[in-house]
């Protein structure tokens, strides 16, 4: 901790993996006294780097590089690559930190790590980005590479921005390789990656409700967010007969109580992909939905809740009116999304709660997928990954429940951050001290 003082965000995900990992370490003989937990939360290694780039104008800009590589004992070091101007050390440690656990989980042979730049690609033209994403590669592709470190994306990295990151790889590198994941389907993408995070967040829930006799049918959503992971999330949850009424960004939240059909969620996508826009233009084209500047959406009714945005944007007063409102599940579709004290008050409210590191694994294990396919220069077919994606997060699933029954109630967060450690854990002892 005194090493860390100056990394809130990290603090917050090591304690919470502490808090439920430190008790099981004391009852099992071949994890205690090994100090075990003191190596997992030092990163293997943490790079920093400069990122100059030329705007439109010719000014020259400088941001700040990173790829923190946690932990490789069971696998290449995976995981995305965010570029937000909040991105610093503790968020970026926080992040591969629990990657660390996460891809344990999705039990497929992959590290941890995570990596991005403070660099805000909002407002930015396509050529900016482009010359951001070239300049930031050709310093990243030194330590990176299909047996060492495979990224992906994250918050403010999509397709477009890891095409031009693959395009300057494999220029530098002069070879053709899956070296980062959500690439596109001409050159090497898989199938559903692009879905998988949203749809998986939803599949985990799916298992939480069938477990209690629930089922998303009829079942009031609110999601916040509008990117890859929410788009998909409310995809999947409408398909699931679901009713999806709300989606948020940076800037506020849109509220549409008939429902956000398929087609108003194709225009949602038009706006946020395309024309990259903020959610309230929503209101242009539905004008009966509603929007609350400044505000998140965790005051609607509503009887299952997604968090799809980013760290820490639901806290505790958000978790009692989801609860006082009849909320029975929320499935973390982000990363760290709600604070401790609300986790708390999901726990002793007794509701579902699923932390991001088990129900969002399904992104990067569709990217694990891809990786496969990769080696094997083959591609699956749509419902050949799904069916893979669906059965990953159903296991998933079952290894929190193996870990995590406290008398009935199933404590997902302990369930997870157990069945999560064991495997790394494992691995590290049989590796030795090094
Ligand atoms: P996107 O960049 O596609 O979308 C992010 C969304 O969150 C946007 O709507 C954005 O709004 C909103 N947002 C970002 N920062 C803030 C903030 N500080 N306050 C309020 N809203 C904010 O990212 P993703 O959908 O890919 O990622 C969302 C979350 O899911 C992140 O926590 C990410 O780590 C996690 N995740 C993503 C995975 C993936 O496969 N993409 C895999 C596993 C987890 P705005 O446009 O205004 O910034």
């Amino acid at each position: 901790r005194a090493r860390n003082t100056h990394e809130p965000e990290f603090l917050q995900a090591v304690q919470e993996v502490a808090e439920t990992t430190i008790p099981f370490i004391a009852q099992h003989d071949i994890y205690n006294g090994k100090n075990i937990l003191l190596r997992m939360v030092e990163p293997e290694r943490a790079i920093t780097f400069r990122v100059p780039w030329v705007d439109d104008k010719g000014e020259i800009h400088v941001n700040r590089g990173y790829r923190i590589q946690m932990n490789s004992a069971i696998g290449p070091y995976k995981g995305g690559l965010r570029f937000h101007p909040t991105v610093n050390m503790s968020i970026l440690k926080f992040l591969a930190f629990e990657q660390v656990f996460k891809n344990s989980l999705t039990t497929l042979p992959m590290g941890g790590g995570k990596g991005g730049s403070d660099f805000d690609p909002k407002g930015k033209s396509d050529d900016e980005v482009m010359r951001f994403c070239h300049s930031f590669m050709s310093e990243l592709c030194r330590h990176i590479g299909p047996n060492t470190d495979v990224p992906a994306g994250d918050i403010g990295v999509g397709a477009r921005e890891i095409g031009y990151l693959f395009g300057m790889y494999k220029k530098i590198k002069n070879e053709f390789t899956g070296v980062l994941t959500g690439k596109g389907l001409s050159w090497g993408g898989s199938l559903i990656r692009p879905e998988a995070t949203g749809y998986g967040t939803v599949y985990f829930a799916q298992s939480m409700l069938e477990r209690k006799g629930e089922s998303f049918e009829g079942k009031k959503v609110v999601i916040s967010g509008s990117g890859n992971v929410a788009q998909f999330a409310a995809e999947k949850a409408t398909q699931l007969g679901g009713k999806v009424i709300t989606l948020s960004d940076s800037s506020g939240y849109i509220y549409d109580k008939d429902g956000i059909t398929p087609e108003k969620l194709a225009h949602v996508m038009y706006l946020k992909n395309e024309k990259r826009v903020r959610i309230y233009e929503y209101l242009k084209k539905y004008p009966a939905a509603e929007y609350h500047e400044n505000k998140t959406p965790w005051e609607v009714p509503c009887d299952i809740a997604l968090p799809c945005a980013t760290q820490n944007e639901l806290n505790v007063n958000d978790a009692k009116k989801l609860i006082k409102n009849g909320c029975l599940c929320v499935a973390e579709g982000a990363n760290m999304p709600s604070t401790p004290e609300a986790v708390h008050e999901f726990h002793n409210g007794k509701i579902l709660f699923a932390p991001g590191k088990a129900s969002n694994a399904g992104g990067v294990a569709t990217s694990g997928l891809e990786m496969s396919q990769n080696s094997l220069r083959i591609s699956w077919t749509r419902e050949e990954v799904d069916d893979r994606l669906r059965g990953i997060m159903k296991n998933i699933h079952d290894k929190c429940i193996e870990f995590g029954d406290e008398n009935g109630y199933i404590n997902y967060v302990k369930g997870a951050n157990i069945a999560g450690f064991v495997k790394v854990a494992d691995a590290m002892l049989a590796q030795g001290v090094v």
